[in-house]
């Protein structure tokens, strides 16, 4: 299968009843595979994990493409991405947000506020960062919107256990989803934007089983440029 063969695919499977944004994860591929994605599928949202190839791919490819980080950010990188970022979904601290306001606002050009999911971490892997969700709560009670006025708080991000046991990636979804609903039930009282209401969850192996909990982004790589 062609990557335009497999985008559409993937496309067929998405619900019909709301929508739902696939993220191509160009990582590990070069940016040829990006402009094929880009030219045979109408593909625009990319994502990378590593600063460094995101910013050399953003210098080359077209500028009407919505990029997104998925990897982990350090502090003294997001200066390199502010000034273009559409989505970073991997925010797990608030000094790394201080950090994200704090260059957007400098930045000249922009004509939307980046979007910040906070990364939650469930699964099980010690390696896996991410706010666990007491931590989580605990900065959403602090209502941060407040604070910090030049990021959009787009949602939350999670990524389950690579296993092949089903039962543990949907608990894992459920909890992130639970928190969510939790999150949004008490929305007057937190000052909860409006806009706090994307679930960015679901890779190649399980994106299908994220989206009955609820996804709505799904970052899809492997199933996309390498099968
Ligand atoms: C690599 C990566 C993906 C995509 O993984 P595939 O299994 O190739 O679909 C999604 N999310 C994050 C955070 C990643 O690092």
């Amino acid at each position: 299968m062609s990557i335009r063969e497999n985008i559409e695919a993937i496309r067929q499977t998405l619900p019909q009843d709301r929508s739902v944004t696939l993220v191509a994860v160009s990582k590990y591929y070069p940016v040829e595979a990006l402009m094929t994605a880009y030219e045979s599928a109408g593909q625009r949202v990319f994502g990378e994990n590593r600063v460094q190839e995101l910013r050399a791919k953003y210098e080359v490819a077209p500028k009407d493409i919505e990029w997104h980080l998925i990897g982990q950010l350090q502090r003294n990188k997001v200066k390199y991405i502010a000034p273009f970022i559409h989505t970073i979904h991997s925010v797990d601290s608030e000094s790394l947000l201080e950090e994200i306001d704090k260059r957007a606002g400098q930045a000249e050009g922009r004509t939307a506020p980046p979007r910040v999911l906070l990364q939650i971490h469930i699964a099980q892997e010690e390696t896996k960062s991410g706010l666990s969700p007491e931590e989580f709560l605990d900065l959403i009670a602090s209502k941060p919107w407040l604070k910090y006025k030049n990021v959009e708080f787009a949602g939350m991000m999670t990524m389950a256990t690579n296993t092949d046991d089903e039962a543990q990636i949907r608990s894992e979804f459920k909890q992130v989803s639970d928190l969510m609903k939790e999150v949004q039930a008490k929305a007057d009282e937190l000052e909860l934007p409006g806009t706090f209401k994307e679930l960015s969850m679901g890779m190649s192996h399980d994106y299908n089983i994220a989206l009955e909990y609820g996804a709505t982004i799904i970052r899809v790589g492997s199933k996309i440029f390498s099968e």
